[in-house]
């Protein structure tokens, strides 16, 4: 089957998810980052990416939002474009943990590696894998390079955020160490934490968020800047990761009911990756209990259901003008 959506619906569908869920209530910023608990809990954005690189834009898409956990596809797809889809699945693993996103339970369960590189464990162990080894601040320049190349434009870091993870962030001080214990890091277990701490630290608008998800949606093309950023071959990868791990414990309940692959943070972005259509991000700090900003499901799942559209169905999209 064969379904025309047209710019038009898919404008008025980010309009009408950002309507029907504005004034929404629920959910509480992340009190365990002091930075991040004091962000006003009013806000809220929608950027939806088109792959002309056309770029639909609702409330505050210009906010600089601390990235989180949305920054693992990142650099999970520069560990894939330095080593490679079967390094990443041997050195790291592509499984869903059913567990928390920082779980210390979820790597003593583990045999031998972290699960996905969508979790606090496996996003450490990603960037000790980044190249070059044991350069740090050479590492850190990949990654951001990386980052700058799928956005189009280069985020920075939020000092303060930057600072106020790194007085706070015991829980993963212990991961990385524990990996260390199991083997699974692969350089300096401090300088990967440091590195992973200074990338959920960058600050990003929802319209970079989404500008990388349409890069992710178009087969690795960056559709504003036209730049091919990664091999083709290597997007059925990460939007599979995505699709199995993005919201943690709740990952089962959201691609069930909603059939869009994404990724959220605790900062409050969701991104999603609708292949061939759009990239997405919604933004609003309150979190359910697993971390995933309330507003922003609400929206995502609001934009799905309005166009009828799921990335499981059998129908080909196509997009044409309104
Ligand atoms: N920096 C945060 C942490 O390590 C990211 C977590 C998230 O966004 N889910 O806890």
């Amino acid at each position: 089957m064969s379904t025309k959506l047209t710019y038009c619906q898919i404008e008025s569908a980010v309009h009408e998810a950002y309507e029907s869920c504005k004034s929404m209530k629920g959910g509480q910023n992340a009190h365990y980052i002091p930075y991040l608990a004091n962000v006003d809990s009013d806000l809220f954005g929608i950027s939806l990416c088109l792959p002309d690189g056309h770029v639909v834009s609702v409330g505050d898409t210009d906010y600089v939002l601390g990235i989180e956990s949305v920054s693992k596809v990142h650099t999970a797809i520069l560990v894939l474009r330095q080593l490679g889809a079967r390094a990443l699945l041997e050195k790291i693993g592509a499984d869903a943990t059913g567990l928390p996103f920082n779980s210390i339970f979820a790597i003593l369960l583990e045999n031998e590696r972290p699960s996905t590189p969508l979790v606090n464990a496996g996003a450490i162990t990603a960037c000790s894998l980044v190249q070059p080894s044991g350069d740090e601040e050479a590492k850190w320049q990949a990654i951001l390079g990386n980052m700058t190349e799928l956005m189009g434009s280069t985020p920075r870091v939020i000092d303060e955020l930057y600072a106020s993870e790194s007085e706070t962030n015991f829980n993963n001080r212990s991961i990385a160490w524990l990996l260390k214990e199991y083997d699974r890091i692969y350089d300096d277990p401090m300088e990967a934490l440091d590195l992973y701490t200074r990338q959920c630290s960058l600050g990003v608008t929802a319209e970079q968020l989404a500008i990388s998800g349409a890069t992710i949606a178009t087969d690795g093309k960056n559709p504003v800047t036209g730049t091919q950023v990664f091999d083709a071959s290597l997007a059925p990868k990460i939007i599979s990761l995505m699709t199995a791990v993005g919201f943690y414990q709740r990952t089962g309940d959201w691609i069930y009911e909603t059939g869009l692959p994404a990724k959220t943070g605790v900062g409050g972005a969701v991104m999603g990756v609708m292949p061939g259509l759009f990239g997405v991000c919604a933004f609003a700090p309150p979190l359910d209990e697993a971390g995933n900003s309330v507003k922003a499901q609400a929206a995502l799942h609001s934009i799905m259901s309005t166009l009828g559209i799921n990335v499981f169905s059998n129908t080909k999209y196509e997009i044409a003008g309104c």
